[in-house]
């Protein structure tokens, strides 16, 4: 088996990997590490959840600490590393990574957000950081004011290139790249390679190494899934029944609107459930009181839209609810993504109404998979059997309904 000492990696960075409680590199570490350490570009097709940060943090770190420029010095530290990320929790999250897994190191980094105001940052950035951990609208915000350069700038990372896309961060993306030195190591990440973001990746990489862990496709097999058919109007009782149980200790709910996600919050806490929402609305302040209360186990159910959710790092997930069923296949295996991380087994539950089944469909297909049926707890039972679900003989209102006829139970 391979370990974190055979990748190359110095000693410091052993011990804070160490530190960090991780064993054994992940996958996508074994492959990514030396490459980057070889200063290689790299086209890499990960998710969350993969070990992905580790994966260009440690490396990043060692060849910034191996050249540092001036530690004591008479010039201020300059740029060497910039890493671009599509939402504010990724770009904390990443801050803390290079923070703990560079401890033993004499480098600095700051994270750069929208949605706060920008005096800290830029004060930060005067002071001299070595790394930058940023979204794309504050930077380019910065970068027009002129108040930070990246004239020494030697790796680049992009993080998550497919969800700038979906969030319309392409073109900020884009500017920013042109505004950067063309001398330099390209990291590049995404789950999937749509066609913008593949010819984005072919523009900016200079022979890159290919690597690809868990193809998004894929679901982890130490997911336990299952679904239940529910009315729509159903959904929130159904929630509130499976979240009694004590098996339940931190779950995620996920809902396709903030709307739904404040109105099934509101909901669980009128049941006395400790719940919060987290969406693109909330304050910055909001969503990180909301991070910390789940991580801390105040909270034990937090109620996320998929953009708010995507790359949120929260260890010990037991459940994932699919409040709705996402249209987009992909989302939901980043959804259930969300549990059975580092070796923990997880559960899936979906709620699926009738309108909500071809969504159903196209999930099954992408993973190769039947979700099973659930049986519908009692109590609930009645209304949800009344409309007819499907393969139980019952003759309800989606008799018609063509992926009715394989879905026994
Ligand atoms: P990421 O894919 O970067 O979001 O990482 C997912 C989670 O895995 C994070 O909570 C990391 O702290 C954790 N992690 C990363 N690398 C390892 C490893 N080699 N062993 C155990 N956990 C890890």
């Amino acid at each position: 088996m391979i370990e974190f000492r055979n990748l190359g990696l110095i000693e410091p960075i052993l011990k804070a990997v160490h530190s960090e409680g991780y064993t054994t590199p992940t996958p996508i570490q074994v492959e990514a590490i030396p490459k980057v350490l070889a200063r290689q570009d790299l086209l890499a097709s990960a998710q969350t959840g993969t070990g992905k940060t580790a994966a260009f943090a440690l490396p990043i770190l060692q060849l910034l600490s191996e050249k540092t420029l001036n530690s004591q010095g008479n010039h201020p530290r300059e740029i060497r590393a910039l890493i671009l990320t599509p939402t504010r929790e990724l770009a904390s999250q990443i801050g803390d990574s290079f923070s703990n897994y560079g401890r033993g190191l004499s480098l600095r980094n700051t994270v750069i957000f929208g949605g706060v105001g920008q005096h800290s940052q830029v004060n930060a950035i005067r002071k001299g950081v070595d790394i930058v951990i940023a979204t794309p609208g504050r930077l380019l915000d910065l970068m027009n004011q002129r108040r930070i350069r990246f004239n020494a700038l030697e790796i680049f990372v992009l993080d998550e290139a497919d969800r700038m896309l979906d969030m319309g961060f392409i073109h900020d993306v884009r500017r920013i790249i042109a505004a950067i030195p063309k001398t330099r190591q390209t990291l590049f990440f995404s789950a999937t390679l749509p066609p913008e973001i593949h010819k984005l990746s072919s523009q900016i990489l200079h022979n890159p190494s290919r690597i690809a862990v868990t193809p998004p496709s894929s679901t982890v097999e130490l997911i336990s899934q299952g679904m239940y058919y529910v009315e729509k109007s159903k959904k929130t009782s159904l929630l509130i029944h499976l979240l009694a149980d004590p098996k339940v200790t931190r779950a995620l709910v996920f809902t396709r609107t903030k709307r739904d996600a404040n109105r099934v919050t509101e909901s669980l806490m009128k049941s006395k459930i400790r719940a919060a929402a987290i969406h693109g609305n909330k304050s910055q302040n909001a969503r990180e009181r909301a991070l910390d209360s789940i991580k801390r186990g105040e909270t034990r159910v937090l109620v996320a839209t998929d953009i708010a959710a995507r790359g949120i790092d929260i260890d010990e997930v037991s459940h994932v609810f699919n409040y709705d069923i996402p249209n987009v296949p992909e989302s939901y295996v980043h959804r259930i993504g969300r549990t059975a991380r580092a070796g923990n087994q997880g559960t899936s539950v979906s709620l699926c109404a009738g309108e909500e089944r071809r969504f159903l469909s196209d999930i099954e297909k992408l993973i190769k998979k039947r979700v099973p049926a659930l049986k519908t707890p009692e109590g609930l039972m009645a209304d949800v059997k009344k409309k007819g679900r499907p393969g139980d003989g019952s003759g309800g209102r989606h008799h018609r309904n063509p992926h009715r006829s394989h879905r026994q139970h």
